[in-house]
């Protein structure tokens, strides 16, 4: 997966860059990434226990960031390794609040068939499940419902910002779109905080969701529960490059979830966890541990956000 950073042309002197492209825009980065193994990684770093579904191709990226997972203790048994097929890869711009990606890329997940996820929930015990959708919509509907029929949760956070129905997800326990998902799937650009709930509003009529938790990025993040809406804004930190902010948030707030936390202080969690992840650059890397969590949740004890 490749990562151009727009953002780094004032600094070019600093880090110079490594091609052509770098020479116009700043630097250029080749990183792992992609929402399923930046979740999976998450979790991992964040001191849970994560096995990841997926596919990857038999190329150089598939076996970087199979490398990468496995260092981080993630269980790639269930990450098929596909003859002949390419690794996605995306480009990246990215900029102190929000990245900008060459959207829907699918790549070796194009062949994730629902069997494959079936294999997995058969072989594990899951206490959650997070999936998004970059793989084919049908293995999204039966991922949820085949976690369902077994009575592990989900937490759905889309991902690629697409427009689906949603109906297919019935009483799914959350739906954690950030702001360009709640558009897509909605209709509603998030400005204030009544768009907040008639975003909300909507995607609860149609999923009956046990929670819908819309992440705003610099704003925080805001929770409905089918009757009301609260917002918890975000942490003040100096944002630098907000990939894998999202990720870092569902794992926090999955982890937290799995052991019985409350889910105010899960969500103010994973404000934090997002926070950190976008104080600092890179998607992966940037991730906190479960220890930086706690002590930066420490910092802001006293501070009413
Ligand atoms: P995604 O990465 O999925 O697009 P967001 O950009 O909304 O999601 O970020 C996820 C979460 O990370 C936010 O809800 C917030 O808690 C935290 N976060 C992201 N950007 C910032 C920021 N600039 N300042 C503080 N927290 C942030």
């Amino acid at each position: 997966v490749g990562s151009i950073n727009l953002d780094t042309v004032l600094s070019q002197q600093q880090s110079p860059g490594v091609n052509g492209i770098s020479a116009l825009y700043g630097r250029c980065d080749f990183a792992n990434g992609g929402k399923g193994t930046n979740q999976a990684s998450a979790v991992a770093k964040l001191g849970g226990r994560a096995a990841l579904v997926g596919c990857v191709g038999d190329d150089d990226a598939g076996g970087s960031q199979l490398e990468a997972l496995e260092a981080l203790g993630v269980d790639t048994t269930f990450v098929r390794r596909l003859p002949g097929v390419q690794t996605g890869r995306a480009f990246m711009m990215l900029r102190p609040d929000k990245t900008y990606s060459s959207a829907n890329i699918v790549g070796a997940n194009g062949f994730l068939v629902p069997q494959y996820v079936e294999a997995a929930l058969d072989a594990r015990r899951f206490d959650l499940v997070i999936m998004q959708l970059e793989m084919p919509l049908e293995t999204v509907y039966r991922t949820y419902e085949l976690a369902r029929d077994r009575g592990v949760p989900v937490i759905f956070d889309p991902g690629p910002a697409r427009s689906i129905p949603l109906e297919r997800f019935e009483g799914i326990f959350i739906l954690t779109p950030n702001e360009d998902e709640t558009e897509a799937l909605t209709g509603v650009r998030v400005r204030n905080r009544a768009g907040a709930l008639r975003a909300s509003r909507l995607l609860w009529c149609e999923t009956h969701a046990r929670y819908i938790l819309l992440k705003l990025g610099a704003r925080g993040a805001y929770l409905f529960d089918g009757g009301r809406g609260e917002f918890f804004p975000a942490f003040p930190i100096e944002a630098v490059d907000s990939t894998g902010a999202g990720d870092s948030f569902t794992a926090e707030l999955g982890l937290r979830l799995c052991l019985g936390e409350d889910i105010r202080a899960a969500v103010r969690a994973a404000n934090a966890a997002g926070a950190i992840c976008a104080s600092r650059m890179g998607g992966q890397p940037a991730v906190p541990t479960q220890e930086e969590v706690r002590a930066f949740l420490e910092r802001f004890r006293e501070t009413p956000v």
